[in-house]
C-alpha cells in the first residue's frame, strides 16, 4: 500500500519512539518495508524535515557521512563505538557543573553544546 504523507510521519514517529538509539535512513526505510509500506526516499525526507521542525525528532551527525535521527528527549550524549557502531545513550548531567564552571571562569553563557564520546563498547572491549 502507498503511504500518504500524514500516514508515513506516524510511522516513522512510532518507529523512532521504539527505536533505543539513533536511526538513519535505510533503517526506516527497512522498517516501513517490513510492515508493507511502500514509501519513497523523498517522502520520508520530508517527513523527517517537518518532524525536526516540530521539535518532535533531533538530527544527529556522527562523522559516518549520513544522518541519523531520535526522538526528542531528556538532553543526553552518546557513546558510539568505533569498532561496531552502536550507539549508545548517556545522561547529560554530568556537564551541568562544567557549564557552571565556564560561566564564573570565562563569563560565558552557554546555552547548548555538543558532545559525543567515541571508543569501544562493553563488547568490544572484551
Ligand atoms: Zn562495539
Ligand atoms: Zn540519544
Amino acid at each position: 500500500m502507498n503511504l500518504k504523507n500524514t500516514q508515513a510521519r506516524s510511522a516513522i514517529y512510532d518507529f523512532l519512539i521504539r527505536s533505543s538509539s539513533p536511526v538513519d535512513v535505510n533503517q526506516i526505510i527497512g522498517f516501513l518495508r517490513s510492515k508493507k509500506l511502500n514509501t519513497n526516499k523523498v517522502t520520508i525526507y520530508r517527513n523527517l524535515d517537518t518532524l525536526c521542525k516540530n521539535g518532535l525528532l533531533e538530527k544527529l551527525e556522527f562523522g559516518e557521512g549520513k544522518f541519523r535521527y531520535e526522538f526528542k528527549k531528556n538532553h543526553h550524549h552518546h557513546l558510539i563505538c568505533t569498532n561496531c557502531g552502536k550507539i549508545e545513550d548517556v545522561s547529560g548531567e554530568y556537564l551541568s557543573e562544567i557549564e557552571r564552571k565556564i560561566k564564573s571562569e570565562n563569563g560565558f553563557l552557554i546555552k547548548s553544546h555538543v558532545l559525543e564520546f567515541y571508543g569501544l563498547c562493553r563488547n568490544c572491549r572484551s
